[in-house]
């Protein structure tokens, strides 16, 4: 959120004498103090007001501001630098009068929390199959750089035959609370501790594989099964493959792209291919051989008289489902060839039937 300027956030002029500025902060104060209301909001209102009263209730800070601007002064302190030298001491009655009550309550509280070990991260990773592949199902080795338990001393920092002390600067709670006073505020900010990372403890003595830190990088080769049917943009998880910590391991995600086909098409669990039959296969009738995914190929019969483009569906020659196994089917479309060159006999002949076909008018539709 913007801040806002500190003369309208008082709601003052900005020739606005001093004694002005504090009688309206005394009001706005009594207003917004946390302790008295309660309402949504209050909160960041009194943070707001005690913000502005602290620049512009002195001097030094007040011209500072009036030349910068309000964007400018934002930019060029803190927020420690503006309740530095402030002075709340005439509203000390004020919130005395409240209980003062910041510094025990979670008001203004900042700052990450974190348990104690660390949990290790998900890890990502491709790999390219073919169609075939897909559908039986396949294996693949990868390769994979990631963090993994020190085989030393188990993941546990520690030298063999050594052990640990609670940390003495957050007394073994890993985290360390600070408390920071600007102006009749506190904020309170929960960090993890730096001494022990967080562990709250630290070893006597550190493991000299990891260098304490219970994790060494790793290079492995790890065999992924990648089930029949899985399709372009599926992912295969590998649960506790990804980054080990001591708190736990995170798990390993393999995108899976299929590669597209020379003569399939998939959609959904079917597949989709043309297979071309001349004019008078169609014409005939024939029984012509189909490319299947399976490798074995199948014998489908074309009636006499199929026009081109006609769709023939082979039941159960698709994809398996990646769930249920159950396959889909292949739609096979007939594409009728009209040949580029005809030697003189065909000529020929086909110029028969054509004068035969005039005659016999309808026979082929025509
Ligand atoms: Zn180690
Ligand atoms: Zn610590």
């Amino acid at each position: 959120m913007a801040k806002r300027d500190y003369y309208e956030v008082l709601g003052v002029s900005r020739s606005a004498s001093k004694e002005e500025i504090k009688k309206t902060y005394r009001e706005l104060a009594l207003k917004y103090h946390p302790d008295r209301n309660k309402s949504t909001g209050a909160e960041e209102k009194f943070k707001e007001v005690s913000e502005a009263y602290a620049v512009l209730s002195n001097d030094e800070k007040r011209e500072q501001y009036d030349q910068l601007g309000h964007a400018g002064f934002d930019q060029s302190f803190s927020r420690e630098d503006i309740f530095r030298n402030a002075d709340f001491s005439d509203f000390a009655d004020l919130f005395r009068q409240f209980g003062f009550g910041f510094e025990n309550s979670p008001f203004f509280s900042s700052g990450r929390r974190r348990g104690r070990a660390q949990y290790g991260e998900d890890l990502e990773t491709e790999v390219e199959v073919t169609l075939e592949e897909a559908a039986r199902g396949t294996r693949r080795e990868i390769r994979l750089g990631r963090r993994a338990l020190c085989p030393k001393c188990s993941g546990s920092g520690a030298e063999p035959g050594f052990g640990f002390r609670t940390c003495q600067k957050c007394n073994g709670r890993g985290q360390v609370v600070q408390t920071q006073r600007l102006g009749p505020m506190a904020f309170r900010s929960v960090s993890t501790c730096n001494a022990c990372g967080g562990e709250g403890r630290i070893v006597e003595k550190q493991c000299r594989n990891c260098g304490g830190k219970g994790t060494v990088q790793k290079e492995e080769k790890l065999g992924v099964d990648i089930p029949p049917g899985i399709d372009d943009g599926m992912r295969v998880r590998l649960e506790g493959q990804g980054e080990q910590e001591r708190g736990g391991s995170g798990d390993l995600y393999i995108h899976v792209h299929v590669l597209p086909h020379k003569i399939f098409e998939r959609r959904g669990d079917d597949l989709y291919t043309e297979v071309p039959v001349s004019f008078a296969q169609a014409a005939l009738g024939t029984r012509i051989d189909v490319p299947t995914i399976g490798g074995k190929g199948a014998k489908l019969d074309v009636p006499s008289g199929t026009a081109s483009h006609t769709v023939f569906r082979m039941r159960g020659e698709g994809m398996p489902d990646v769930r249920s196994g159950r396959r889909g089917d292949e739609l096979v479309r007939v594409v009728i060839q009209v040949p580029r060159k005809v030697s003189q006999k065909q000529k020929e002949l086909l110029q028969q039937f054509d004068e035969l076909g005039k005659k016999e008018r309808g026979f082929f539709g025509i």
